[in-house]
């Protein structure tokens, strides 16, 4: 009795599947003797060898199975995540070149800009000596179309603006003169030059030597004639110091 008492008992719990403390269980069971009945029940003799034999190295090949399933998912993950991390990458690297880009198309543009809005006065560290529309009978219109700027002759005249010069040479009272179209669309006229230095056609910045200052035609003395006009000819003047100071020029 006390053998089908311990068979009984062996069995049931090694039915309930395996764990370590059941392995030990046995284990203990087949040093305490009872490993005679136990080879001579066919029913134990036959289940265990199943047991283990047959399923654990089932379960041991579902593992690996698994952990190459496991590995290989985790392996395409981390290929999925670096590849989109280094396309992340590369369009981050192409937005911050297209920003590059457009900051230095912007930068440019500015600089253009303010290039063209640039003016300074024709004749630097100078005062005007007579003012618009003066009357003096040294005028053919009777009165003053420009302003005159204090120079001594050879005095270095400037483009007062970023412009185009459309006409140079003799200007009659004007003597030499110099007209240059600026990049407003406005004209700005240049006389009594004792040299031009500027040629028709030619691009010029503000503040560029264009020509040094002198005594031609009707003067009474060294001087540059400036004139403000919307057309290149003779009569469509304006205000000339109203012209510069609205572009910035301190006179
Ligand atoms: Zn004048």
């Amino acid at each position: 009795m006390a053998f089908m008492c311990a068979t009984g008992k062996h069995r049931k719990p090694g039915r309930v599947k395996r764990t370590t403390a059941q392995a030990a269980g046995v284990a203990a069971l087949t040093t305490t003797g009872v490993i005679g009945t136990l080879a001579a029940s066919p029913a134990l003799a036959a289940e265990s060898p199943v047991e283990q034999t047959g399923l654990t190295p089932v379960l041991a090949v579902n593992d690996d199975v698994a952990e190459q399933i496991d590995a290989q998912a985790a392996a395409q993950e981390q290929a999925a995540q670096e590849k989109a991390a280094e396309e992340a990458a590369a369009k981050a690297a192409a937005e911050k070149v297209k920003q590059e880009r457009e900051a230095r198309a912007r930068a440019a543009r500015e600089a253009e800009r303010k290039l063209l809005n640039t003016f300074v006065s024709p004749i630097a560290h100078s005062y005007v000596s007579t003012g618009y529309q003066a009357s003096s009978s040294l005028w053919s219109s009777g009165s003053h179309t420009g302003i005159d700027f204090h120079a001594a002759s050879g005095t270095s005249v400037h483009a007062a603006g970023s412009g185009t010069v459309v006409s140079t040479g003799w200007g009659g009272a004007y003597g030499n003169q110099i007209v240059i179209r600026m990049a407003d669309g406005m004209y700005t006229q240049y006389g009594h030059l004792s040299s031009i230095g500027v040629t028709v056609g030619q691009k010029v910045a503000a503040g560029q030597q264009i020509g040094l200052s002198g005594a031609t035609g009707n003067v009474t003395g060294p001087h540059l004639h400036f004139e403000a006009r919307t057309t290149p000819d003779y009569g469509s003047d304006v205000d000339p110091i109203a012209y510069l100071r609205k572009h910035g020029v301190h006179l």
